[in-house]
């Protein structure tokens, strides 16, 4: 099984802490009260912060697809 972590969209993330207050491991932090920051050695890849969302800022991806995609 491969390993899935949340990731942030930035540009549509309006910080407003909803992710940070319902992740259960605590792996997401607003960075300077301007976007969600995920810390990929806690996160768990549960998708509670993805459901919980209002902007709809989050995607739990697969670690593997994201790692493909940085190594273009
Ligand atoms: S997927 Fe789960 S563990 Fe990872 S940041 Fe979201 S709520 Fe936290
Ligand atoms: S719940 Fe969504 S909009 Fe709110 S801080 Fe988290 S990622 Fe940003």
């Amino acid at each position: 099984m491969s390993k899935r972590r949340a990731t942030v969209n930035i540009e549509v993330c309006v910080a407003c802490g909803v992710c940070a207050n319902q992740c259960p491991r605590e792996a997401i932090s607003i960075y300077r009260g301007c976007y969600a920051e995920v810390d990929t050695d806690k996160c768990v890849g549960c998708g509670i912060c993805e459901k919980a969302c209002p902007a709809n800022a989050i995607e739990v991806r697969d670690i593997e697809d994201m790692e493909a995609e940085n190594g273009k």
